[in-house]
């Protein structure tokens, strides 16, 4: 990155910028044109400037931006009401990022057992290769070394199990553990999809050891798998979840849902966020629900996603020494790499096409839930392009 930014230094940059979307593409100041399969990672899944998101998010910044949760925000209630509605929860909290929907989760967590007269039950149990966000506690969640490395004392209260192994999950579960926490299809961590056997068992032994589920749905949730929520097509219900990234479709917002039991110790003041549900905000992801809770919806996107499976897996078949298989859930795919991940995603940009890298060699393509047969097929004559051009450069 450029060495005059002042931008402190803490992410690898492409040297690219984007002045304007429109749909599943975004331009740079040259009049280039990119296919975004990359989404601000999982975050603008109905594409840059829907249309509705614009007028309901201008219609809004017309009126008032920010009150503080010091008073009634009717959008945040009608928020709440639909994300209820359409989901196993009751009541929802609304925060500003996917970190801090996990805090809160963790958080509800311990409080629902001090509440009920056991303070000691406050430790969690996450997955190996999880990924729950970047403050202090959500560090210690995911217990990735390289992200807690000179941060100072890990935050305590969090066990670590290898995925898809119920025995070690059960041995970990002891007299202190309040909660699991999973994640659907790891999405940081590399696209590893959750057996649903090992979720059904994981909420048995949660009902039989009284201990909560809590599920972040930050990257899976708001249809990235082809149901509004990842938890749907597992047959698995949590406690309790956190959303963020398309929930705004940019708009930062995150939220927290729980059932009525699980947030029990969520009385006032236990909790709060200056911006949290902010009205400028909510019109973003009431928008969103409008778009996302239309008839046909998701049956427009699950039939999309079967159109690029079956492209992708043509390409794939014929080049073997790039890319060695797919998995993923949904429009959640995950291409497992023979090259260097990033050597590809370079690859597919030099083609037009943005991706993001993932956990084990892993490039991600995360398109906007709204794309067309027609995009699917650019981004595959990209990446037959892309994958040719890695094979002459061996
Ligand atoms: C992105 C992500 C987070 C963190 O979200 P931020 O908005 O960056 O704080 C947490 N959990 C999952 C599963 C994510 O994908």
């Amino acid at each position: 990155m450029n060495s005059t930014s002042k931008v402190m230094p803490t992410y690898g940059r492409v040297e690219i910028s984007f002045e304007k979307g429109e749909g599943p593409y975004l331009f740079d100041g040259e009049d280039n044109r990119y296919l975004d399969f990359c989404t601000g990672i999982a975050t603008a899944s109905l594409g840059h400037a829907h249309p509705h998101l614009v007028q309901a998010l201008t219609e809004q910044a017309g009126k008032v931006w920010h009150t503080s949760n010091l008073y009634r925000i009717p959008g945040q209630e009608k928020l709440a009401e639909r994300l209820v509605e359409n989901s196993f929860a009751d009541l929802v909290f609304f925060c500003n990022s996917g970190a801090e929907a996990s805090e809160s989760c963790i958080k509800v967590a311990r409080k629902y057992h001090s509440a009920n007269g056991h303070p000691e039950r406050y430790r969690i149990i996450t997955i190996n290769g999880a990924f729950h966000g970047r403050t202090l506690g959500t560090l210690a969640a995911g217990g990735k070394p390289e992200h807690l490395d000179g941060f100072g004392p890990v935050v305590e209260g969090f066990d670590h199990v290898p995925a898809g192994n119920i025995d070690a999950m059960k041995a970990a579960v002891g007299p202190e553990t309040a909660a699991i926490f999973v994640e659907a299809v790891q999405g940081e961590g590399g696209v590893n999809v959750m057996d649903p056997n090992y979720l059904k068992s994981i909420r048995k032994l949660c009902d039989d050891e009284g201990i909560l589920l809590l599920m972040d749905e930050v990257q899976t949730g708001m249809g990235r798998t082809g149901t509004l929520f990842a938890y749907e097509w597992e047959g698995v219900s949590p406690d309790v979840m956190g959303l963020a990234k398309a929930l705004g479709n940019g708009m930062p917002i995150g939220a927290c849902l729980a059932t009525r039991e699980a947030a029990k110790g969520m009385t006032p003041g236990t909790h709060g966020s200056t911006y949290g549900g902010n009205p400028l905000a909510v019109a973003a992801a009431n928008a969103v629900l409008d778009v996302m809770l239309e008839d046909g919806f998701f049956d427009r996107v699950k039939q999309i996603t079967g159109y690029l499976n079956q492209k992708l897996s043509g390409v794939i078949d014929a080049h073997p020494d790039v890319i060695e298989s797919v998995r993923g859930h949904g429009l959640l795919i995950g291409l497992k790499c023979k090259v260097a991940n990033l050597e590809l995603v370079d690859a597919l940009r030099a083609e037009g096409v943005l991706t993001v890298g993932a956990a084990d060699n892993i490039v991600r393509l995360i398109p906007p839930l709204i794309i067309t047969e027609a995009h699917v097929d650019e981004a595959m004559a990209a990446l037959e392009r892309a994958c040719q051009a890695l094979e002459s450069a061996s």
